[in-house]
């Protein structure tokens, strides 16, 4: 989970940075939502779309 159907958009990594300079793995997850698509066959299929795809009408939701 956490990727993109239509822009492949997934995690990405680095490190939380304290002001004592110390370093923390972190991942940044990507905003992916589970939405029913319109196919162009006229059916619907599941994906996991992110709100960026959503919002730029990349997908038809059913
Ligand atoms: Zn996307």
């Amino acid at each position: 989970m956490a990727k993109c159907a239509v822009c492949e958009k997934g995690a990405h990594f680095g490190n939380n940075v304290s002001h004592s300079n110390r370093k923390t793995p972190k991942i940044w997850k990507s905003n992916v939502k589970s939405v029913r698509v319109k196919t162009e066959n006229g059916g619907t299929k599941k994906m996991y779309v992110c709100t960026s795809c959503l919002r730029s009408g990349k997908v038809e939701r059913a």
